[in-house]
């Protein structure tokens, strides 16, 4: 076996086994002597290891693990080369370091490869220890397995404790080993030297590799933050340019160069005022390039933000950029060492700017040129926008009138009907259409406008104000209204002259009558006959009296002052006393003249001579207008503060067409009847204007052939004097 090593190394290793027996002492410096080579070659390969790393870190981990583990197994080789012969065939070296760091720091892979070379060349060797050698190499390449598993595991480091433990594992094994296979006496010869050096050695290797790997793990730490800030900064849309203090520009993004359409070479020659970058002003003038935003910065040491500036290219295409710029200041420096300076291209949004203002003028232009009033209001009722219309109308400008309300600058009445139309918009959401509005002219004046508000909806769909546009329609109005008292007037003419007619023919009946009845008592001589004339002449005379009386009554009634003295009246009395004056009448007609008076009616406030006028027009009608043998029938009442006249007869009635139009002057529905009872067609107009002056009402409902029943409403404590109160009518059958 030894020969076979001496074959393979002649001369390679120093053999001091044969002087074992001359010295202890010597043989021990010796063998520390060696160890302490063995060490030193270790360490001067950490230097060369760091060299190897860096190239060594973008390769496939698997790859790496092949590489480390022969080069660990070529270190393992080398050592083994130069060993100590402490017994025939038992050598001694350094490469328990070796194998155990191949272990701890490689893992798996490079342990078994070193484990593979250094067990080959320890079977070259030969020797007795051989086999012992292979056992305590492949036993520590088992511990720095388990090692380094227990560690990449967790991603931890190995600790110096852990090195400490190694390393006298490393230097325990192959001295039990010796002991095993070389007896006692070879390792107690061999364990002074070994202690001595390899735990040292294997420490101090151990350490600088762990020095080296967190360095490399700081390093590559930076470098991937490097890349990953520097992708992060090419993957912006913005540009970034960062110039030193000089403005030489140090660095750009992919961004910065292509809205600036230069190469980073182009960009790192050209200074700031390079007149080729051909920087404009947003009104075209060539720019200032000492206030440039990075020049500023760097002048002034203050971020500078917002600078809108133009880039002209060489085609004389205009890049708008947005620039910031930001000073780069080292820690305790007032003065920056670099500045950041960021853009983005506004290029687009300024066109679609410039396109919206244009838009917006073309509107303003366009509201502003039309008459009619257009505003805009948010929720709380403040203008937001206002036509020149608009504005004028209340003496503003339209730019004054953003922010007030219609209160502050309309009159009390106009804005409270105003505000509480925009209330009816916001809060139904929907449009409202063509309120009919008054408000104020240019002048001051009042004036007739067309009003439509349209509610204004935000993205979430809440009203957040109006829209509302205001058409003048004064002139329209005052047309209508003329047109309508042209009408009003015709109609009046119309009833003038029907009114003439009819009191022409009134008064010329009775004339006649007169006239025959004077040239009869010409010529008559006898006293009867003369006294029959004369009792006509009388009759009719008295007829034109009644007739005048109630044209009189009529236009008393108009005149009247809006205010009467009003005092207590009796209702049952007056009904009483003026059925019983209707009493000779109805018995010369042979009508059933009845009345039922309700006691609990208490007296009411009114014009006394006037409610009995009135009355007396109705009772006089049922008795007029019922044929013989018929029925007359007063009734009296009290209901909700009102006192219930109803007069209902058995008569002829009125028919439909008429029933609308009784209340009418002059209107007489049945003109032959009328005529008979000499009625003038002003008797339910008298009634109903004195009914209506005490704040009552007239109804009437009638059946033709059957007759009809006129009620009248009076209120106990008389109201108003103006009441607007219609008659109402109702047609039966
Ligand atoms: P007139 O003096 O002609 O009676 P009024 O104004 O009192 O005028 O009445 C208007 C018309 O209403 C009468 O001409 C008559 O045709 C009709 N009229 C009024 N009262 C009655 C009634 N009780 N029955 C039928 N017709 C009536």
């Amino acid at each position: 076996m030894r020969g076979r090593a001496l074959r393979y190394f002649p001369s390679s290793f120093s053999s001091i086994y044969a002087l074992r027996v001359e010295s202890n002492r010597v043989f021990s410096l010796q063998l520390a002597v060696s160890l302490v080579k063995n060490v030193s070659l270790i360490l001067s390969l950490v230097f060369i290891f760091g060299l190897l790393v860096p190239s060594l870190r973008h390769r496939r981990a698997s790859t790496q693990a092949v590489i480390y583990g022969v080069l660990y197994g070529l270190l393992g080789v080398m050592l083994m080369l130069s060993p100590t012969e402490v017994g025939p065939g038992f050598f001694v070296d350094g490469r328990s370091i070796i194998i155990t760091i191949a272990g701890a720091f490689g893992g798996l892979i490079p342990a078994l490869i070193t484990t593979v070379m250094m067990s080959t060349a320890r079977w070259l060797l030969g020797g007795e220890g051989a086999i012992g050698g292979i056992g305590a190499i492949v036993i520590l390449a088992s511990v720095g397995c388990a090692v380094h598993l227990y560690h990449h595991r967790r991603g931890i480091l190995i600790a110096r404790r852990t090195l400490v433990i190694l390393s006298a594992v490393a230097t325990a094994v192959p001295l039990i080993t010796l002991w095993i296979v070389a007896g006692r006496e070879v390792a107690l010869m061999s364990a002074v030297p070994y202690l001595a050096v390899v735990p040292l050695g294997m420490i101090l290797f151990g350490y600088l590799l762990l020095r080296q790997k967190h360095q490399f793990d700081i390093e590559e730490a930076l470098q991937e933050s490097e890349e990953r800030y520097r992708s992060v900064v090419d993957a912006m849309t913005e540009g970034v340019i960062v110039r030193n203090a000089a403005g030489v520009v140090q660095a750009a993004n992919l961004s910065a160069l292509r809205v600036l359409d230069v190469s980073m070479e182009e960009m790192q020659s050209r200074a700031v005022d390079d007149p080729r970058w051909g920087i404009i002003c947003e009104d075209g003038s060539p720019f200032p390039m000492d206030h440039a935003p990075s020049m500023t910065a760097l002048r002034t040491g203050k971020p500078q933000f917002g600078q809108v500036l133009g880039f002209q290219k060489a085609g004389g295409s205009v890049t708008w950029l947005l620039m910031n710029a930001q000073p780069l200041f080292k820690a305790g420096n007032t003065q920056p060492y670099a500045v950041v300076v960021t853009f983005t291209d506004v290029t687009e949004l300024k066109s679609a700017h410039q396109s919206l203002i244009q838009e917006r003028d073309l509107l303003r232009t366009l509201i502003d040129s039309t008459p009619d009033y257009i505003f805009i209001k948010d929720s709380s009722g403040r203008f937001i926008l206002s036509n020149e219309a608009h504005a004028h109308a209340v003496h503003v400008s339209a730019d004054a009138l953003v922010g007030k309300t219609a209160f502050d600058v309309f009159p009390e009445g106009l804005a409270a009907q105003f505000h509480a139309d925009d209330l009816a918009t916001m809060q139904s959401g929907e449009p409202q259409f063509n309120l009919e509005r008054t408000t104020l002219g240019d002048q001051g004046n009042l004036k007739t406008v067309l009003t439509t508000k349209v509610p204004l909806h935000g993205r979430d769909g809440r009203v957040i104000g109006l829209v509302g546009m205001s058409r003048d329609i004064t002139d329209r109005k005052l047309v209508e209204q003329q047109s309508l008292e042209l009408v009003a007037e015709r109609e009046r003419v119309h009833v003038l002259r029907r009114f003439l007619a009819d009191m022409s023919h009134d008064f010329r009946t009775p004339l006649a009558v007169v006239n025959t009845s004077l040239y009869l008592l010409q010529k008559s001589t006898d006293p009867q006959r003369q006294a029959d004339q004369i009792e006509k002449i009388e009759s009719q005379v008295q007829r034109m009296e009644q007739l005048l009386g109630e044209l009189l009554d009529m236009d008393r009634l108009d005149r009247e002052n809006p205010e009467p003295v009003f005092v207590p009246v009796a209702i049952n009395t007056m009904v009483a006393e003026l059925v019983r004056n209707l009493e000779a009448a109805a018995e010369e007609n042979h009508h059933t003249l009845a009345i039922d008076l309700n006691h609990e009616v208490p007296p009411i406030m009114g014009n006394a001579a006037q409610l009995q006028q009135a009355l007396e027009h109705i009772l006089q009608n049922a008795v007029d207008y019922t044929p013989t043998g018929g029925a007359v029938t007063v009734r009296t009442s009290v209901q909700h503060n009102h006192v219930l006249i109803a007069v209902e007869d058995t008569g002829i009635g009125i028919g439909p067409d008429d029933l609308p139009h009784i209340f009418e002057r002059f209107y007489r529905a049945d003109q032959a009847r009328s005529a008979d009872s000499g009625g003038s067609g002003l008797g339910l107009s008298i009634a109903r204007k004195v009914i209506e002056a005490h704040g009552g009402d007239i109804v009437v409902s009638s059946t033709p052939g059957k007759g009809s029943v006129f009620v009248i409403r009076l209120p106990i404590q008389a109201t108003s004097t103006d009441h607007d109160t219609t008659a109402v009518v109702r047609s039966v059958g």
